[in-house]
């Protein structure tokens, strides 16, 4: 007879990939009891994603103003501390080459660019294969807590219990795990798919038939399965392109209705081919992506047999492309093909208790290598969020900007997936992409504005409760912030003050010096993720006699006990701060003294004395130079302004010293008073 037993938590997330782990990363950091589990008994250990975008890793570093729009990725990674680790080991991708037939219709290198437009980041497109990613994940989130991956576990039943959904403090989110007897028993070859020697990732493609239902017969029939009722405040559903989360909440995939099937091949090429780069990996190793074949809406109309696909067919898919170039290899360290179409969930949650992230909620193709870090970037997004309502210091109205925020992408990233996509559709027959109408030069032009997209940076997020600008003025509907009307109090944020750090974006990075130690720092390197909302001042010339006493009385208002920093702040807080602010000034490092600006600029504890790390100056370093930080930010240094920045580092809202009113509006509109 199974057991059944009973349980209590704040978060359930189901599926370990790298959308499951990333929201691990910011519940272990902030102290949230949770639980991750994965019906795979072991992690991949090979292939599957490899590209990283500069979001993911990024600290920008340049200064040209056009820093805004660019690379996003690694910042995410460093923002966790791993994102050196990570860019050390990782290929890193500087440049892109165009080939072409010519007139007797042989390649021709046509031309090249840069691969991450220079000034964006000081981290450019990477690649790393994904299970060093999930491995850093993994490292972090054991340093910070020491909840660990479930696996051979995976839900059978969900219910949410509507009546309890607007509660704090329930658990309205029941949902049934079975523990797995026989977690391994995948399929060990797919029907129509031929075997190869070769580790392949073929048992894992959706290419075959979702296991989850055999599993769980299985198990069901076993005698030495196991159940347990987990009743949560909140479910995440990270479990990937067949989510069984999605179908429980009702979520519909809407898309594109053609399916295409592509082949991915690791290998050490052998070739005269004077350029063979398509994706550089680690070891000698590239990634070749070949799009074997278009699968229409009733799958019939394939126009190839799926016992076709193999290494061997897609090396010769590929020699073909390269003809008459030859192409072989001695290694292939991985092969796989897998089904996809471009689509998105038409709901990412039901009732703010049930979420949808990743590959659960939006398809397409892997160029530009968008799936892993799509799918990061979701939970890194809903993270924080989820943190601060669980600890009662936000309202539960800050869950829907994650739906919001978030579907927009996935919708940006389908549209761009479908222009980018139909750009290598098929091989140009001479100089003029006829065809398709392309010409080089417009082909290189999409293509530079696609790597824009693909570096992670344009993402702007629209009006919300948490990005306080005014709706576009475009005569389309107004964006909604989910079910009600955005509202974020009425606060608008002065967009002229800082023209180089627009409202909904991630804050640009340039480089600022410590007051005390004149220590450069990229401003994002002060910005690490541990749920904290950033109160950036930017003071201006606090030697002029007027901006001192702005920036005095900004001090005294932040103080006042009926201020935002004291009337949403908790009591003793420790393992997550909830507010944090920053000076960067721009007087001359020398002529300011530290300890003569008002005390709130940089505390005093009784066991720490003052803190050394809370104002910079926009000055020149000694051996790295001057980032021209309110240069670059659009900042008069008479005036300066005030930043807030969310703890997922994109900009709130920008207002002058004097409006503090305005900040505790924007705050009281979703932050809740503490005791
Ligand atoms: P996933 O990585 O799919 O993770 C989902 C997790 O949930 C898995 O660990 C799974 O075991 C678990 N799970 C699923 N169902 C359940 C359940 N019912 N109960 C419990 N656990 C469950 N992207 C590229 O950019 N380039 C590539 O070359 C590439 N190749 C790929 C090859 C394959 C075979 C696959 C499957 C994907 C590939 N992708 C590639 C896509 C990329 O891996 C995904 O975009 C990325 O992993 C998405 O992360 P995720 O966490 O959302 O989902």
């Amino acid at each position: 007879m199974a057991v059944t037993d009973a349980s209590q938590v704040d978060v359930l997330i189901i599926g370990a990939g790298p959308a499951g782990l990333m929201l691990a990363t910011w519940l272990a950091r902030t102290g949230i009891i949770f639980r991750i589990v994965d019906k795979k008994a072991s992690r991949i250990n090979s292939g599957q994603a490899d590209g990283l975008q500069s979001r993911t890793f990024e600290v920008s570093r340049l200064s040209d103003r056009k820093s805004v729009h660019a690379t996003y990725s690694f910042k995410i990674f460093d923002s966790l501390g791993i994102g050196q680790d990570i860019w050390r080991e990782a290929n890193h991708m500087l440049e892109i080459r165009f080939w072409n037939p010519d007139k007797r219709n042989l390649l021709y290198r046509s031309d090249s660019i840069v691969d991450t437009p220079p000034g964006l980041s000081r981290f450019q497109q990477a690649t790393l294969h994904q299970t060093r990613i999930e491995d850093h994940l993994l490292g972090y989130i054991g340093r910070h807590s020491p909840i660990q991956v479930e696996r051979g576990v995976m839900p059978e039943s969900l219910s949410i219990d509507t009546e309890n959904v607007d509660e704090d403090g329930a658990y309205p989110v029941s949902v049934t795990t079975r523990h797995l007897p026989n977690p391994d028993r995948e399929p060990v070859s797919i029907a129509g798919v031929a075997k190869s020697a070769v580790p392949n990732g073929l048992f894992r493609s959706n290419l075959a038939a979702d296991t989850s239902d055999t599993l769980l017969q299985d198990a069901k029939a076993d005698a030495k399965s196991h159940t347990e009722t987990i009743h949560a405040k909140y479910v995440v559903g990270c479990d990937g392109a067949h989510s069984w989360v999605r179908r429980q909440i009702g979520s519909v995939m809407e898309g594109e209705q053609t399916d295409y099937i592509w082949g991915v091949l690791d290998i050490i090429p052998i070739t005269d081919f004077r350029s063979m780069m398509i994706i550089p990996r680690e070891n000698k190793f590239v990634r070749l992506y070949i799009q074997v074949t278009e699968v229409d809406e009733d799958r019939k109309a394939s126009k190839i047999d799926r016992s076709d696909i193999s290494p061997e067919t897609l090396l010769r898919a590929a020699s073909n492309i390269l003809a008459p170039y030859t192409l072989s290899y001695k290694h292939c360290h991985w092969w796989t093909a897998y089904q996809i179409g471009q689509r998105v969930g038409s709901k990412y949650s039901s009732h703010e208790r049930v979420f949808l992230a990743g590959d659960a909620v939006h398809t397409h193709s892997p160029k530009a290598g968008q799936g892993m870090n799509i799918s990061m970037h979701d939970t890194y997004n809903l993270g924080w969020k989820l943190a601060s309502v669980i600890q009662g210091r936000a309202d539960r109205s800050l869950l829907k900007t994650y739906s919001t925020e978030r579907r927009q992408i996935a919708q940006e990233l389908i549209e761009f997936d479908q222009k980018f996509s139909r750009l290598f559709s098929g091989r140009p027959g001479t100089d003029i992409m006829g065809e398709e109408g392309i010409d080089l030069k417009t082909f290189k032009q999409v293509f530079e504005k696609g790597n824009l997209f693909s570096s992670g940076l344009s993402v702007d997020y629209a009006p919300s409760l948490i990005v306080a600008k005014p709706q576009p003025f475009n005569g389309e509907t107004p964006l909604t912030n989910g079910d009600s009307k955005v509202d974020h109090g009425s606060v608008v944020g002065k967009h002229n003050l800082a023209t180089g750090i627009p409202i909904g974006m991630r804050i640009p990075s340039h480089k600022v010096l410590n007051q005390a130690d004149a220590r450069p720092w990229h401003l994002q390197e002060l910005l690490p993720s541990n749920g904290a909302w950033r109160i950036l001042v930017f003071a201006g010339d606090i030697i002029d006699p007027a901006q001192s006493s702005r920036y005095e009385a900004l001090g005294k208002a932040l103080n006042s006990p009926d201020s935002f920093l004291h009337r949403y702040r908790p009591n003793g807080e420790s393992v997550q701060p909830c507010f944090e602010v920053l000076t960067i000034h721009s007087s001359p490092r020398k002529e300011v003294e530290l300890l003569s600006l008002p005390d709130i600029f940089h505390p005093f504890s009784e066991d720490l004395g003052w803190d050394y790390n809370k104002v910079f100056v926009d000055d020149l370093s000694y051996h790295e130079g001057h980032g021209q930080a309110y240069d670059n930010y659009g900042i008069d240094p008479r005036t300066g302004c005030v930043v807030v920045v969310r703890p997922d580092q994109y900009v709130s809202w920008v207002g002058e010293l004097e409006d503090v009113g305005e900040m505790d509006r924007f705050f009281g509109s979703f932050m809740r008073v503490q005791a």
